[in-house]
């Protein structure tokens, strides 16, 4: 379990005031200020300034017990939606401790991230449930949480399928993720979740992929596809199943990932009829798409990954120990990986960023999604490189943005409280030091490497400043130096005799 909330967060406030901003509102409107943000304990009452006049409210004092953070020279963004989570995963554990919650927590919110969907709860439905209560309490540093529970495989019926979506229901679940099973069951949940108000993400595992690819699924009802599986299948022409090598096999995560790089080639090619169609009727059907590129950048470059600057301060040690590569554990398949295996992720990255590209140009929703805990991919940094990602997709840094915020919002079906600054919406804000429209490095915890221009000096750039969810003031620093410890101390665990 999580610890009670620390030093490192203040509030709510009766009255905060955030002053000489430049705000980017999440909504695709430009930057704009200097504005003045007020707060009433966790909840926007007033935007000032930021018109033609360029005046703001500062001079005309706010009152007593008003507490006010000048935010001159800063920009003030929404909250980040990481729309694929992981509050931990097992596989930890199987390399030498269970994935510590205040870890990833505050990795999450010192990187703006003040709403994670936890896609799967890993570690556990209750224990994912009992955090998210304790989140929305203000009782420990923690994003808010969305959870959807793990719709098992195995199943004898569409009743029983029904029914166990009423069960995790009953039991708190937000929505259910899917990974695949037979048809029957899958559609008698998502009719199931839908009735139920619930909301559902599909990551289409190639082991029934053939029988319910993207198109399939979002003809269901499906809310978000998450990472790419399931899409170059429903743009097929020329076949039913993915060219298999002969002696594949799945189980072996080389195989799996390594043709999972060939796979983009094997569909339609961009703006093709196929191509266009299948995009035109997933916007049609209010789909989103939760491309998670940042969790498959090691295929493209594996050394970078491994070798992440922020590695040596902030992983802790079983984390990286679970990265290493191991047929036992899920996502640590680099066995012996080759330059061939990497350029050909490369140009399946390219097919697969101008889909996601054409399909945002379509008005289809793409969202932000980081899925880290997995293939050297550390919570929080990987948000970041996810928004890069999107960025060379060919996303401008607003578009970005906005999938960030006000689209993740959307998804969970909160846009009407979170997902952009608007007055009467949740105070969920991410204050950074410098511009992160100009250059989202900026905002990685460990700031951005930089050179002085007047001094002559490398230095790195301290990016963000204060991260707010619900009215509580989170520290950024403070956040960053409790995770620095935490692993710190971790290692001198390890080493003690
Ligand atoms: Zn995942």
């Amino acid at each position: 379990m999580a610890p009670p909330r620390g030093d490192e967060s203040e509030g709510p406030f009766a009255r905060l005031v955030i002053e000489n901003a430049t705000l980017v509102d999440g909504t695709g409107a430009p930057p704009r200020g200097p504005v003045s943000i007020v707060i009433e304990g966790d909840r926007i009452v007033d935007i000032r300034g930021g018109g033609t006049a360029g005046i703001h409210g500062g001079e005309e004092g706010w009152g007593g017990d008003t507490r006010v953070i000048d935010a001159g020279g800063h920009y003030v963004l929404p909250g980040f939606v990481d729309a694929h989570a992981h509050l931990g995963t097992p596989s930890h554990a199987a390399a030498g401790s269970l994935t510590d919650p205040e870890y990833v927590f505050k990795l999450w919110l010192a990187h703006g991230i003040t709403t994670v969907r936890d896609v799967g709860a890993m570690m556990g439905l209750g224990w994912t449930l009992e955090h998210k209560a304790r989140s929305a309490r203000g009782e420990i540093t923690a994003p808010r949480m969305v959870v959807h529970s793990m719709f098992p495989e195995a199943m004898d019926s569409p009743a029983e399928a029904r029914a166990w979506v009423r069960s995790v229901r009953k039991r708190g679940a937000d929505g259910v993720k899917f990974l695949g099973a037979a048809p029957e069951l899958i559609e008698a949940a998502m009719v199931e979740a839908q009735d139920l108000g619930m909301k559902t993400a599909y990551h289409h595992a190639q082991l029934s992929v053939t029988r319910i690819n993207v198109l399939d699924s979002a003809r269901m009802g499906l809310d978000s596809m998450e990472h790419w599986y399931g899409l170059p299948e429903a743009m097929f022409d020329d076949r039913r199943i993915q060219d298999y090598p002969l002696d594949y096999n799945y189980s072996n995560e080389q195989h799996r990932f390594g043709e999972a790089g060939r796979l983009w080639r094997q569909a339609a090619a961009p703006g093709s009829e196929r191509w266009r169609a299948t995009i035109e009727e997933l916007v049609e059907l209010d789909f989103t798409i939760d491309p998670t590129f940042t969790i498959y950048e090691a295929s493209r470059d594996v050394m970078r990954a491994r070798t992440a600057e922020w590695h040596a301060d902030y992983s802790m040690p079983y984390i990286m120990r679970a990265f290493e590569p191991n047929p036992k554990v899920h996502g640590s398949f680099f066995f012996d990986w080759s330059t061939a295996d990497e350029v050909a992720w490369k140009r399946n990255y390219r097919l697969w960023m101008q889909f996601v590209n054409d399909y945002k140009n379509a008005g289809g929703r793409v969202t932000v999604g980081s899925d880290a805990g997995f293939i050297y991919k550390l919570y929080g940094f990987a948000y970041v490189r996810e928004l890069e990602l999107l960025q060379e997709a060919g996303f401008h840094p607003l578009e970005v943005l906005t999938s960030a915020t006000l689209n993740g919002a959307e998804l969970l079906g909160m846009d009407g409280d979170i997902g952009s600054v608007e007055i009467g919406k949740k105070a969920d804000l991410v204050i950074v030091r410098e511009n992160p429209v100009a250059n989202f490095k900026v905002l990685y915890g460990t700031g951005h490497l930089r050179l002085d221009p007047e001094t002559g000096e490398l230095g790195r750039t301290e990016g963000i400043r204060y991260v707010v969810r619900d009215g509580i003031v989170f520290d950024k620093d403070k956040l960053l130096a409790d995770v620095r410890e935490l692993v710190a101390k971790e290692k001198a665990a390890e080493t003690k005799p």
